[in-house]
């Protein structure tokens, strides 16, 4: 065992040259309590039984290790990436791109003071509901439209608001699990609301719903099964017939949306959410980073006494958004008032719709590209393959894509890892011991960036 005797004080790392440029540029006071911290965990070590050598136990190392900690926690940790995956919607790579006009929308109003709460004519408090709630109602035919920090937030406040004590009617074949735990019954039991379940896993019908109801049913719920489909011998209940029965018996309808298209997506039958307002639901719900392509939200829509009410809950407050997503969503709803210039403007409309004959000229331009950079043995083609919406925007949802596809020997895990930490970082896919690149989720401009990357790399 070594002498915990042997670690040097803290003031005599503090005075060792090579602590010298870590004190200017950190101050002495935060530099000598990672000092501190090193310290312990040596003395942890040796108290422990280990036997350390001597280096790392003189000043100079103990210097060296606590100014790299400070370094590295001062190091930029959210960067860009190229998504290469060909999943559009990425939950865990910040789901949407913003248009341009909204990227200048939120760098503009984040350096200055904006007119979140201001009107401008008598100089009074404004709204910041107010910024888009006209454009939301407009674009999709709404009454009243209210915006939370996403879709869960709003989920939660409307049955809260809602249903808090009483009884939602639900679907068993609607409990849906979102990815990052966002479970209905969970978001129900948080609510205070209590979960009625209703039919089966594969079938549900009107009547199931209509006996569940009784005196102290405060909503119906339907939830789109954003993330799974049950095929086979099912049955939902269609929206209409869900919001007519609602009617009848006095209960309000509510629905989980999950993603919103405001227009439709090249071959996809999803209802737009126009559409759905048509339905005639109390309240929609639905997020702004999914196929609405823009910054994380949650859009209610619906009725105005009922977003009244949802406006004056305290929860209101605690989840509302703030002017950087507010900025970001104006702009990006204000792509959908011109005919054609979401689907040109907005990165994730843009890149549903990419047809395949274009990323098969991009993906074999890629790939000729890599194929001069990486050794021999291992071989690049370009396959077709299916690129994913993702974010549980569409499950069964596949586009047809091209992709690069390089059969790196054994190494395709190594080199997936190699991109993800170099410069520019790639995230690509890996399967069936493939390393696959898909071009559909490229911006314009990243195609030379990857080619760039696999210069940047030293593949043996
Ligand atoms: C994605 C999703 C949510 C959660 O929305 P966030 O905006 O991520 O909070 C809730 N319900 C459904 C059905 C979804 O698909």
């Amino acid at each position: 065992m070594t002498d915990p005797r042997r670690l040097p004080a803290v003031h005599s790392v503090l005075e060792d040259p090579d602590a010298e440029h870590a004190l200017q540029r950190w101050g002495r006071e935060r530099f000598a309590s990672q000092v501190g911290a090193v310290l312990s965990e040596l003395r942890e070590q040796i108290q422990s039984g280990a036997t350390l050598e001597a280096g790392p136990l003189e000043a100079a190392s103990v210097a060296k290790e606590a100014a790299a900690r400070l370094q590295l926690l001062g190091a930029r940790r959210q960067i860009p990436v190229i998504n290469a995956t060909g999943v559009i919607v990425h939950t865990n790579l910040g789901r949407s791109v913003l248009s341009s006009s909204a990227r200048r929308a939120v760098a503009e109003v984040s350096g200055s003071y904006t007119t979140l709460e201001l009107d401008r004519p008598t100089g009074q408090r404004g709204s910041r509901q107010g910024l888009v709630h006209d454009l939301l109602c407009h674009l999709s035919g709404a009454e009243a439209a209210l915006v939370v920090n996403n879709n869960a937030a709003a989920v939660l406040l409307a049955l809260s608001v809602l249903a808090r004590g009483r009884e939602v009617v639900i679907s068993r074949g609607q409990l849906v699990e979102i990815g990052g735990s966002f479970r209905i019954p969970d978001v129900m039991r948080e609510s205070g609301a209590r979960l009625v379940e209703v039919g089966t896993t594969n079938r549900t019908h009107l009547d199931d719903y209509r006996r569940a109801v009784g005196p102290n049913t405060a909503l119906l719920m339907e939830v789109h099964p954003s993330n799974y489909r049950i095929t086979g011998f099912t049955a939902q209940v269609a929206g209409e017939d869900l919001v007519s029965l609602g009617g009848q018996l006095g209960v309000p309808v509510i629905l989980d949306l999950g993603s919103g298209v405001m227009e439709h997506l090249p071959g996809s039958d999803e209802p737009r959410v126009s559409d759905v307002v048509a339905v005639g639901y109390d309240l929609v719900a639905f997020s702004g980073d999914k196929a609405l392509g823009g910054p994380q939200a949650g859009i209610m829509l619906g009725r105005g006494e009922l977003m009244d009410q949802l406006r004056a809950h305290p929860l209101m407050r605690a989840i509302r958004p703030d002017k950087l997503q507010l900025a970001a969503l104006e702009a990006t709803l204000v792509h959908y008032l011109v005919p054609g210039e979401a689907a040109r403007e907005i990165p994730t409309l843009r890149m549903l719709g990419t047809g395949s004959a274009e990323l098969q000229q991009r993906a074999s331009r890629l790939a000729a590209a890599i194929a001069s950079l990486v050794p021999q043995r291992m071989s690049v083609s370009v396959e077709p393959v299916d690129s994913r919406v993702g974010g549980g925007a569409a499950p069964e949802r596949y586009l047809d894509s091209y992709a690069v596809m390089l059969d790196a020997a054994g190494r395709e895990s190594a080199l997936a890892t190699a991109l993800r930490l170099g410069s520019p970082a790639v995230v690509a896919r890996v399967a069936g011991g493939r390393l696959i690149l898909d071009p559909r989720t490229m911006l314009p401009g990243e195609d030379e960036q990857v080619v760039e990357a696999f210069r940047a790399l030293t593949l043996r």
